[in-house]
Parts: C-alpha cells; structure tokens; sequence
C-alpha cells in the first residue's frame, strides 16, 4: 500500500509554499518518500532563496509595499486625496457605523480600552472627513486612505488578524451613476495593481446592506457601497457617495500566486513571500 508524507513533512512543504500536487504525492515505501522529500524541499528552499536575494539586489522593497506606491500614484493622478486617520477608533464612531455589541462584526473588534478600539475598518473616519471637506472643497470630493485594520479572525488561508486596507471614497452628483461609477474605480485599482482576471458580484454585507464585490477566482478583493445610505444622516452626508475597499494583501496574493495569506502580511517569518527558515 501507497505511503503519504508525514504530518511535519506535509507542513514543511505547505511553508515553503509548495502546489497541492506536490503536498498530495504518495510513496511505495519510506525511502522514496524520503529521496522525494529531500529533493522537494531543496528546490522550494532554493525559490525562496531567489525570492530573498531579488528583494536585496532589486526591489529592496517587498511587494506590499511596492503595490502601495502604485496605488497611491494612480489615485492620486485620478484626482484622490490621500488622507491619513488614527488607527484607535472611539466606540462612538463604531457605533455610529452601526456596530454596536450584537453585530456579529463587534466580536472581531480588538479593544484597546473600554472605550477605545483598533479599527477594523476605514469608513468610520473617512466618513468623518466627507463631511468636512464636502463644506471645504465643495463637490466633488475624491479621498482614499491606506492603513491597518485588525479583526479578530479564526485561521484561515485568507484571513490576517491586521492587514492593510484601501479604502477610497467619491462624493458628488453621482445620482443614478453610483453602480456605474463604482465599476470604474474598480477598474482602476485593479489596473494600478495589475490584476487582469476578476469580476464583479452583487452580495450582501451586514455593515451596507447591498454591495458590489470584486472577486479573483474564489477571493473576494474589495467590497464596494454607495448612497444615499441609511447610514449616511448621522455623519451629516446627503450627497451621493460610492467608495470601495480592498484588503492589500489579498492583491498580494492574487499578484503573486500565494496559496497563504500569511506570506503576504506582517510577518516575522516571511519576507516579501519567502520564508526565512530555509
Ligand atoms: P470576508 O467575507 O472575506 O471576511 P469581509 O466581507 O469581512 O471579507 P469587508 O468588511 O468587506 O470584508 O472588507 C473589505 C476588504 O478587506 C475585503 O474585500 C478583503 O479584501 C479585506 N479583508 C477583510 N477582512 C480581512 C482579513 N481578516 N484579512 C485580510 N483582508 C481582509
Ligand atoms: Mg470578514
């Protein structure tokens, strides 16, 4: 009977990233589990090695942080302010989101203190910041912002517990070309980060209600809203308004053919995707 890889063995090459094809092998006998084992892990030692060496000789800046420029760069020349928030977040303004103690996104929130959260979300400030500067500049008014966010997340292979969102938001006389609008800022992000194959999906979220997802194969990207919003009176906004959202490192992912989330975020163990115990 066929033999499989052992459990640590199985992990190891999940580390070093290796296809399912090569996790799913199996074996006559321990000998050739082991010569296949040996020959497996050096190669994927020697991609990470690759991986490591271009990011000091080339880029010497992982891609996270590279997408970011590219980002910043295409939505600063489309006419959008960056704009930079606090990362503590009152409880107020959570609640003025509508996330108070039984919505289900509250039990991801980490706490800082009694009143004092870390944001899980973008929104809450940039809907601060519309309003002021609706009165300011007038319409329209084009800001987005790049940050981290944290949730309280059970493991999964697409899901950090802080990662880095985008958030960009448009206010103006959008009526009836909120959806419209909407696609084509979708199209430009994905065009910044060179992500050609995705699509775009009517779902529900519990913070919006109707939202238009964009989705790489099984992933979702960004999640977009529009208004006029019921949520929209207690932050005193009564234009039409679009904005979108997208986790970084799941574009990271996307762009670089990660099977795990964990590559692309924050990391003691990775860098720029590769692993450093090899
Ligand atoms: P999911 O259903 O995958 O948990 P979500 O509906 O909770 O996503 P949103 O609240 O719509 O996500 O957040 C906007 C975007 O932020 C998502 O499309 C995703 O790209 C990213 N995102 C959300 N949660 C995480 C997370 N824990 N880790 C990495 N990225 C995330
Ligand atoms: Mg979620």
């Amino acid at each position: 009977m066929d033999i499989t890889w052992t459990a640590t063995q199985r992990q190891r090459l999940r580390e070093l990233d290796a296809d399912e094809a090569a996790v799913d092998l199996s074996f006559p006998d321990r000998a050739a589990r082991e010569k296949c084992f040996k020959k497996i892990e050096g190669e994927l030692a020697a991609k990470n090695r690759a991986v490591l060496r271009a990011l000091k000789e080339e880029s010497r800046r992982p891609l996270l942080c590279r997408l970011e420029d590219q980002l910043i760069g295409r939505l600063t020349e489309e006419g959008f302010v960056q704009v930079v928030t606090p990362i503590i977040l009152s409880r107020g303004m959570l609640r003025k989101m509508t996330i108070t103690d039984e919505h289900p996104l509250n039990r991801q929130v980490f706490w800082v203190d009694r009143n004092r959260c870390l944001r899980p979300m973008l929104a809450p400030h940039l809907y601060h910041l519309l309003r002021d500067l609706r009165r300011l500049w007038g319409k329209p008014v084009r800001i987005f912002e790049i940050g981290p966010c944290f949730r309280k997340e059970s493991e999964g292979a697409y899901h950090l517990n802080e990662f880095t969102m985008l958030n960009l938001v448009e206010l103006g006389d959008l009526e009836g070309r909120q959806e419209e609008r909407l696609k084509e800022l979708a199209v430009t992000v994905m065009e910044a980060a060179d992500i050609a194959d995705y699509r775009l999906e009517k779902d529900q979220c519990h913070v919006y209600g109707n939202t238009i997802d964009l989705i790489a194969g099984d992933l979702e990207l960004g999640s977009g809203a529009y208004g006029p919003h019921e949520l929209d009176p207690p932050w005193g906004i009564v234009d039409p308004w679009v904005g979108i959202g997208f986790g970084l490192e799941r574009l990271v992912v996307t762009i670089g053919a990660y099977s795990n989330i964990r590559r692309a975020g924050r990391s003691i163990s990775y860098l720029d995707g590769a692993r450093l115990n090899i």
